[in-house]
């Protein structure tokens, strides 16, 4: 690693969110539960020649965006390897195929994400996605490698690993 590097992290209170969800996968479903989830993000990068390798504001506000899109969801992975989800009207119905357990949602109260399971290790990878494009979108210089955590209760985390550069 280059001496030039510096990282900086992220992790306040607010940057949370409250989630239904359930793990499923062929032979194995939770009950649907909810965890308050935080995110925490680091950032590597060069200094810049203002003395700071990103805006700690523009890595919040990023984040803060991310955490409002599924805070008080359902979170339900819509490439499930087990579960058959439809939309149908204002619904979303979504089928275990193990024992054809049902719930019907109302579709506003749901994201689809486009993931396999509702880990926090591929909400970490989601999360970290949609991050990066927020901090594109709003204008951020260069970064060589981002780290996302999504914890779903103390002391309990993912962390997923963006090792392409930005910039
Ligand atoms: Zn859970």
């Amino acid at each position: 690693m280059s001496a030039r590097r510096f990282d900086i992290f992220v992790g306040k209170e607010y940057l949370k969110f409250n989630a239904a969800h359930f793990i499923a996968y062929p032979g194995f479903r939770e009950r649907l539960h909810g965890h308050n989830y935080h995110v925490t993000v680091r950032i590597e990068g060069e200094l810049g020649p203002d003395g700071y390798v990103l805006d700690f504001g523009m890595v919040k506000r990023a984040t803060k965006r991310v955490c409002d899109s599924l805070d008080e969801f359902t979170i339900l992975p819509a490439q499930s390897d087990c579960l058959d989800i439809r939309e149908q009207g204002g619904s979303v119905e979504v089928v275990w195929r193990d024992d054809g357990s049902r719930f019907v949602l109302p579709r506003g109260d749901v994201v689809l994400l486009p993931i396999v399971h509702s880990s926090a290790e591929e909400l970490s990878r989601w999360v970290a996605g949609r991050i990066r494009e927020e901090l594109i979108g709003d204008g951020a210089r260069r970064w060589s490698r981002m780290e996302v955590s999504v914890s779903e209760t103390h002391g309990q985390a993912a962390t997923y690993t963006d090792a392409e550069p930005v910039g």
